[in-house]
Order: C-alpha cells, then sequence, then structure tokens
C-alpha cells in the first residue's frame, strides 16, 4: 500500500486504471472495510481517501473532538487491501480557501441538513473534489448515512461525474449499536443508552413486518424506546430512499432515521424498510470488534 498526500501522486499511482475510492474521515472501523471489501469486487485499484473534512463541521469543538490516528489507520487500511491511502493536508485539499459549495436542493434540507445547516455542502463540495481530482469509476458510500448517500447520488447525477455510487450496508457491533468512530466517546452507560437507537429501530422494523404502514406509528415506536432509555431525540423521520423527503406512509424503498445525543455524543442511525414488510437491518459482528473498539 502507498500512502499518498498529494492529488497528483495519487492519480500517477492509478496509472490511468479504473479505481474504486472509499471516502473516509478516518479512525478507521468495520464499517469501513465492509466498505473496501465491497470496492475490491468491483475494481483492481482501490483508493482510500482519509481526510477530516472542516466543510462538513458545523458544530463547535465537534472538529476538535473527531478522533485521529493515521499511523493506526495505515495499518488497518494496509491489512483490508487498501492499495492507494491518499490523506492529504489542509492545504492540499483546499489550496486556497474555497468558495464554492455544492447544494443539493431538496435531498440535503431535511433530517441531517436540518439540524446541521451547511453540512451537506461540506460533504458535497469535498466529494466532488475527490471526483473531480481522483476521477474513480466507482465510489463506495455507507448506508449508516442514508440522507448522504442520497445527496452523494443526486450531485453525481446532476453534474454527470462519470462515477458509480455503490451504497454499502451499515455494520453493527455485537450488541446491535451501529459503528461510528464516535463510539469510542462512549462510556459504558452511555453505550447502554445509545442502544435504544438501534433497538428502537429494530423494534420499528418489526412492526412493519406484522403490517405497520404509517411513518407516524413508527416514529413513534423509536421515539418512546429512545426517551424512555434517557438518550435526548433530535428527530425520527421516515423518508423517501431516494429524495431523502419525508413521508406519511411506508409505499415505496424508505429509511426511518434518527439521530440523538447522548451525553455529549451526536449518534446517527438508520434501517432501509420496503412496502412489502421486509428491512434491510444491516449487518452485524458475530463476536467482538478485531480493532479492539467499535
Ligand atoms: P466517515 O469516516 O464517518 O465519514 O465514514 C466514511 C464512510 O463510511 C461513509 O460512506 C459512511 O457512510 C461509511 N460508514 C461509516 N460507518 C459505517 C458503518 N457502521 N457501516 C457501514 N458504513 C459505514
Amino acid at each position: 500500500m502507498r500512502i499518498l498526500a498529494s492529488f497528483a501522486g495519487v492519480r500517477s499511482e492509478m496509472g490511468g486504471a479504473p479505481a474504486a475510492l472509499v471516502p473516509t474521515m478516518g479512525y478507521l472501523h468495520e464499517g469501513h472495510l465492509s466498505l473496501v471489501e465491497l470496492a475490491r469486487k468491483t475494481s483492481d485499484v482501490v483508493v482510500m481517501s482519509l481526510f477530516v473534512n472542516p466543510l462538513q463541521f458545523v458544530q463547535a469543538g465537534d472538529l476538535d473532538r473527531y478522533p485521529r490516528d493515521l499511523d493506526r489507520d495505515a495499518g488497518i487500511a494496509e491489512s483490508a487491501g487498501v492499495d492507494l491511502l491518499f490523506a492529504p493536508s489542509l492545504e492540499e485539499m483546499y489550496a486556497t480557501p474555497p468558495r464554492t459549495r455544492i447544494k443539493v436542493d431538496g435531498v440535503a434540507d431535511g433530517m441531517e441538513g436540518a439540524y446541521r445547516p451547511g453540512h451537506f455542502e461540506g460533504v458535497a463540495t469535498v466529494v466532488a473534489k475527490l471526483f473531480a481530482a481522483i476521477r474513480p469509476a466507482v465510489a463506495v458510500f455507507g448506508r449508516k448515512d442514508a440522507q448522504q448517500l442520497a445527496v452523494v447520488r443526486r450531485m453525481t447525477a446532476d453534474l454527470s461525474f462519470p462515477v458509480e455510487i455503490v451504497g454499502a450496508p451499515t455494520v453493527r457491533a455485537e450488541d446491535g449499536l451501529a459503528i461510528s468512530s464516535r463510539n469510542v466517546l462512549l462510556d459504558s452507560a452511555q453505550r447502554a443508552e445509545a442502544l435504544t437507537v438501534s433497538g428502537g429501530l429494530f423494534a420499528a422494523a418489526g412492526a412493519v413486518a406484522k403490517g405497520e404502514r404509517s411513518a407516524g406509528k413508527l416514529e413513534s415506536i423509536v421515539a418512546d424506546e429512545v426517551g424512555a432509555g434517557g438518550a435526548r431525540l433530535e428527530y425520527v423521520t421516515l423518508a423517501d430512499a431516494a429524495e431523502a423527503e419525508p413521508i406519511d406512509v411506508l409505499d415505496r424503498e424508505a429509511f426511518l432515521a434518527v439521530a440523538a445525543h447522548v451525553g455529549g455524543v451526536r449518534l446517527i442511525d438508520n434501517v432501509v424498510l420496503w412496502p412489502d414488510g421486509s428491512a434491510d437491518l444491516g449487518t452485524r459482528l458475530e463476536g467482538p470488534s478485531i480493532l479492539g473498539r467499535t
């Protein structure tokens, strides 16, 4: 595996071969590794980018608290089979302070967009830069960030980037919690509270399997479970999978998305639901994390 800090270096190492890109903010976990595995199925060259993008952080302190460890990440990326690890400095990514932002209307407005104004402009802008500068054939994103996936798909189509967007299932820890770089910030009592988020979503998916289709009812199931555990619910919304807009009835592919605060940590999670009663809850690790933390 080569570690590169410049766009030119990545392109020259790619040598024109079609590559799959896995964009990340680092502090790698099994969720990221599943993206690499999927990327490998599509392409001979797998490029992972690792950049904590200040443009997408909107909450004071969140950027500073974000965990970072390049040496650890490089070891994990190499054993996962990443060919090229692109870890640019802030100056390489934003050589001049950017005055251009990519704004995706509608898809980016609700849920995360409503509670974190400007967040998706930061995401869409950095992803567009990665696509333009690295020119991957494929890019893999996690469904854990379902609205982000919808925003990236729409931005890619609207700007005619010749990149195939692949969505990867959410990877969960053994106890059901969606794996996130932020989970290391939870103590054990907070982790128990955090489990009401995934637990609420699983209960809602169970209700769908039994015939429930009302968004209001599904949202209440999650809100009740999260509220009972003590976490502070920010939103729970049933949204159209492609448009990321709220729907009243589960009559098409949708995701039920939650954001909640546990201690000082903001967690998001979702399950994908279909009107035939089926659901995609993601995949669970069968044992403790091989990385020693989830
Ligand atoms: P991040 O480093 O948090 O920006 O995430 C980088 C990519 O990994 C995004 O496409 C995320 O959706 C994806 N990702 C993060 N956590 C998970 C997870 N638990 N399962 C699957 N994909 C994930």
